[in-house]
């Protein structure tokens, strides 16, 4: 019905972007990005006739030139092709009016460049220049022109090649991997909201140590999340050695993800090991110790939120409290403990004890691991 619409006041329009692609992988998605040749607008405009929605039911952006409507629980997107040409010192675009091509050219990847005409004469005709089809098959996340160009111009792009690989499962292409590892540097430009928008986007991944593991490998991890960084290696006295806690805290990432898709406590599970590069001593005839390493990550949980531009309100506190008790648990876990204790903890966990104990059951290690199935029966 966009296609007949668009018939009627004569204009080419095609479907792009995420939708083109989520459907082809049968992913749902209710965002349809549809570009014309001509006004967006006026496109919107007719859409809304088309459906018998009211002219006010049409979100006009005038300065973008982009228009928004929503039909049933689908939200429709309407914009004229566009051409794109970027200056140094920003993420922001000159815009001029463009071809189809032009418009696909802009665009971060080939599995996101594909377009469907609507017309009725080509109705359902794939437009794909970049073969986004054969990387959706073989599962690659490729830029459709030079890699090093498409970041430099816009940097965001090096955390969505990231944030797709991981949604979707896919590989980095080797020369677009290369890119992030050259244009990383690039980052700096874009603001911490956006970065993190899509940091987060990779943490409610089903895997998101996947995610991770790339942004460590590309450098993207130390420049936006140094803190993290610092929990790799493991040092060794008198023969000693501890866990690595950078694949340690990957690790209890997963394993709480197949519980919650709650982006905090996921956060939790990231910082709950946060300071431990901090408190590190190796004590003479005991081992490796972390004193105190809970309660100096709980402390350290706002200025990190405040950096990567986290809210700083209610969830961050919750957070903090997990960092802050996610021990208490283990440590009430001796067969001796006594019921005043176990009060204790049940006080101060309060509302959050669910989510303490989905935390703690996703820090079981081999070491500690009886102690904790102890304290959870
Ligand atoms: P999702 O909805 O999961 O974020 P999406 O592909 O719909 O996936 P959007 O951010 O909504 O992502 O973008 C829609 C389309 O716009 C993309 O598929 C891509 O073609 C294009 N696009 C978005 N952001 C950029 C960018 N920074 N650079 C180039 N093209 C982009």
């Amino acid at each position: 019905r966009i296609g007949l619409a668009a018939d009627r006041i004569q204009m080419e329009s095609y479907v792009v972007g995420g939708f083109v692609r989520d459907s082809i992988l049968g992913r749902p998605c209710k965002d349809i990005d549809i570009v014309c040749i001509g006004s967006g607008i006026a496109l919107a405009e007719e859409v809304a006739r088309e459906f018998d929605l009211p002219d006010h039911s049409v979100s006009i952006f005038k300065n973008f030139g982009t228009a928004m409507l929503k039909v049933d629980d689908w939200d429709l997107e309407f914009v004229g092709a566009r051409k794109e040409s970027y200056q140094r010192d920003s993420r922001k675009p000159l815009v001029m009016e463009g071809t189809l091509e032009d418009d696909q050219n802009r665009r971060d990847f080939t599995i996101n460049a594909m377009a469907v005409q609507l017309n009725q004469a080509n109705w359902g005709k794939l437009l794909d220049p970049f073969n986004g089809i054969a990387d959706l098959k073989s599962k690659i996340i490729r830029t459709p022109l030079e890699p090093g160009i498409t970041f430099s111009d816009d940097p965001l792009r090096m955390m969505r090649a990231v944030r797709f690989a991981s949604q979707l499962g896919f590989d980095i292409f080797p020369e677009t991997f290369e890119a992030l590892q050259k244009e990383n540097e690039r980052l700096e430009i874009i603001s911490m909201e956006r970065i993190s928008e899509e940091l987060n986007k990779i943490i409610l991944c089903q895997k998101p140590s996947y995610g991770f593991l790339l942004l460590d490998a590309c450098g993207l991890l130390a420049r936006i999340f140094p803190e993290f960084v610092k929990l790799k290696g493991v040092d060794t006295e008198e023969g000693k050695g501890h866990k690595d806690n950078f694949y340690h805290t990957l690790q209890v990432l997963d394993n709480i993800s197949q519980h919650t898709d709650d982006l905090w406590w996921r956060w939790a599970a990231i910082l709950h090991d946060i300071a431990k590069p901090q408190t590190k001593r190796f004590v003479k005839g005991k081992g490796w110790t972390f004193h105190g390493h809970e309660e100096m990550g709980a402390r350290q949980t706002p200025s990190i939120f405040k950096r990567l531009k986290l809210p700083l309100n209610e969830k961050m506190k919750l957070v903090q409290k997990l960092v802050r008790l996610h021990l208490r648990p283990i440590a009430l876990s001796k067969e001796e403990i006594t019921h005043s204790a176990l009060r204790r903890l049940l006080f101060e966990a309060g509302d959050e004890l669910e989510a303490l104990m989905t935390l703690c059951r996703a820090d079981i290690t081999s070491k500690n691991g009886d102690k904790v199935k102890r304290y959870l029966r």
